[in-house]
């Protein structure tokens, strides 16, 4: 299910420079986290369809649970900049702490909203950079659109 980023042979080959690039800009997004609690320094990055690439990062609160990820922060800022008609082509995760960190569930759902299907996913694995398309990571997502 997870291809990692770097291997030979995976589907992912020819996309890997742009998702590369795009981690990069998650990394960049990571040194401004704020996150004083938990000191975990995340940072996103969304590639819209348009190309335009939009960052996003943790910003923690006293209360904890008012806590907003990068990736929600990322997306906030999107829609703030783009409007509501955005298309999410591609989306990058990273941290600085060297661990996992795969979208949270949270996350996984807003994302749904934008996304396109197809759209890779990176994100820090046990074992190197995962990636894998969107439907996988969040296979039945809630949703009103009425078909
Ligand atoms: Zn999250």
């Amino acid at each position: 299910m997870c291809a990692l980023m770097g291997n030979k042979g995976i589907e992912t080959d020819d996309a890997e420079p742009a998702l590369e690039e795009l981690m990069e800009k998650a990394r960049q997004a990571a040194q401004n986290s704020y996150s004083p609690y938990s000191k975990f320094r995340v940072g996103a990055a969304l590639r819209l369809a348009s190309g335009a690439i939009v960052t996003g990062t943790n910003v923690e609160n006293a209360s904890y649970g008012l806590t907003i990820c990068a990736e929600r922060s990322a997306l906030v800022r999107a829609v703030a900049e783009f409007g509501p008609a955005i298309k999410i082509a591609a989306v990058a995760v990273a941290n600085l702490n060297g661990a996992a960190s795969p979208p949270c569930g949270a996350c996984r759902q807003m994302l749904a909203e934008f996304v396109l299907p197809d759209a890779p996913v990176a994100f820090p694995a046990a074992d190197g950079t995962c990636v894998m398309p969107f439907r996988d990571v969040l296979p039945v997502a809630f949703g009103m659109k009425l078909k």
